[in-house]
């Protein structure tokens, strides 16, 4: 049994960390696919989200993590997969993945998709509010405590990075 969890995982947190660790434990394999959606702009390259997943996945065994171009249900059965893993976090999410869910049937019928509910610590954590933390933070020389709290170390210093000043050059 493998299962295909997709995501932009820009950048990864420790909501989505969750899901990886708990699904380790159900699946004999699973992969962690990075969408390359050339109609985002990401704050991660798609090569960095992946090389974020392996680092903080790294003692994990059963984890595969790759990025995948194109139609997600494409890549699916490309890969021969079980399932498609989706997190919830709330009603909200649980009516989008539903809807993701009948659409990814219409492109292939056989395609089945499973929910998994957030742990109740972090149901408040997305991609997008470590984003805007982030730069919200680093700007502003703050301390980033809260940062801690949303995504593993790694991520932090990547995230940390990304508003370093550059470099003045020696002259
Ligand atoms: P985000 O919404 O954080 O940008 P992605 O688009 O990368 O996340 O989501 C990949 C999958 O992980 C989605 O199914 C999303 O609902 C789920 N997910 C995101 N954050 C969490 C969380 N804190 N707990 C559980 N699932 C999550």
């Amino acid at each position: 049994m493998t299962l295909l969890y997709p995501g932009s995982f820009d950048p990864v947190t420790r909501g989505h960390l969750d899901i990886i660790t708990r699904a380790a434990k159900l699946a004999p394999h699973i992969i962690v696919a990075v969408a390359n959606n050339p109609l985002k702009t990401p704050l991660f390259t798609a090569a960095q989200r992946v090389a974020l997943l392996h680092e903080v996945t790294g003692a994990i065994p059963n984890i595969e993590v790759v990025s995948f171009d194109g139609l997600l249900v494409h890549y699916a059965k490309r890969r021969g997969v079980t399932a498609i893993l989706r997190g919830i976090r709330d009603g909200e999410d649980a009516a989008n993945e539903t809807r993701y869910a009948w659409h990814n049937r219409l492109f292939e019928g056989e395609i089945e998709t499973l929910l998994l509910p957030a742990s109740a610590e972090f149901v408040h954590v997305s991609g997008r509010i470590v984003r805007e933390a982030a730069a919200h933070i680093y700007p502003s020389g703050l301390g980033d405590e809260v940062l801690q709290r949303l995504v593993p170390a790694t991520v932090r210093k990547a995230l940390q990075a990304k508003w370093e000043p550059p470099e003045t050059p020696l002259r």
